[in-house]
């Protein structure tokens, strides 16, 4: 396993090189800790994909490398295809996803995008067991999780595993890495965040823009500090549009930060 949740100054590049976008806050299913407030019958609150192309243009100029699509559910949109095509012509590409939709025509359109190798899809697992799973995600989630997982190893997909650490599944984590070694996912492929006090859980960190190294973040209605959630207090301008102008202020302000914090701060993935 790997903690997302860790020093500022430990392992892996600046943060600044990652793009993250919100394509939407709608979702197949209605997880009662979700951050992003997603649930079935959610407002779409999307972006369009002229806009996604913009933003991964300005990305690259600016000289990020990675981009990840993140939701609600991202695999709902008919043109995510489109997008995750764009962007890996481009930029290494994360998708996160519950994975329920990956199967049928939308694991071919999957197959099908160009420079598979620069794609990693990142699945949303909680334990070993429907129990710790599916008590935040709902009945039956976790085998079509499972179902998921290994349908897109079958292909040959990057995948990687995103854990929420809650009171449920604490005790079960070593059971989850057993489980994940023997899905063939390696224990770099597999992140564990803690629950975090935001959006729709009531319990769980407590967290406040300088705890959090900076990784830009946009949805529809601006650029973010960090992804772990869209809220106002994160918000750095509800301008896109240049998003360099959003991205310096985030430096600026990270700058500030790291004189009076020297770095002491948490990343989350
Ligand atoms: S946690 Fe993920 S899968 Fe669950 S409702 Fe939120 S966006 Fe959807």
């Amino acid at each position: 396993m790997t903690l997302a949740h860790t020093n500022g100054q430990g392992e892996g590049g600046d943060l600044l090189d990652r793009l993250w976008i919100y394509t939407n806050y709608d979702c197949n299913l209605s997880c009662s800790y979700c951050v992003a407030e997603s649930f079935v019958g959610a407002e779409r609150n999307g972006l369009a994909l002229p806009q996604v192309c913009r933003l991964i243009d300005e990305a690259v100029a600016l000289g990020m490398r990675e981009l990840f699509l993140t939701g609600g559910e991202p695999f709902i949109l008919h043109d995510i295809f489109a997008m995750l095509h764009y962007g890996l012509e481009r930029m290494h590409v994360t998708v996160l996803s519950n994975g329920i939709l990956l199967k049928g025509k939308r694991l071919g359109q999957l197959e099908a995008l160009p420079h598979r190798e620069r794609l990693t899809v990142q699945i949303s697992l909680d334990g070993s067991n429907a129990a710790t799973h599916d008590v935040y995600r709902g009945a039956g989630s976790w085998q079509k999780a499972i179902d998921a997982i290994v349908r897109l190893k079958a292909a040959g997909f990057h995948v990687r595993l995103g854990t929420t650490q809650t009171p449920e599944n604490s005790q079960d984590l070593a059971a989850m890495c057993r489980l994940h070694r023997a899905l063939g996912i390696p224990d770099e492929d597999h992140i564990i965040r803690p629950l975090v006090r935001r959006g729709f859980s009531a319990k769980g960190m407590a967290i406040s823009l300088p705890a959090l190294e900076p990784e830009v973040t946009v949805n529809r209605d601006g650029v973010y500090w960090h992804p772990v959630a869209t809220d106002p207090d994160l918000m750095i301008s509800p301008r896109l549009f240049p998003l360099r102008e959003a991205v310096e202020q985030i430096n600026e302000i990270r700058e500030s930060l790291l004189m009076v914090t020297g770095g002491a701060s948490s990343r989350f993935r």
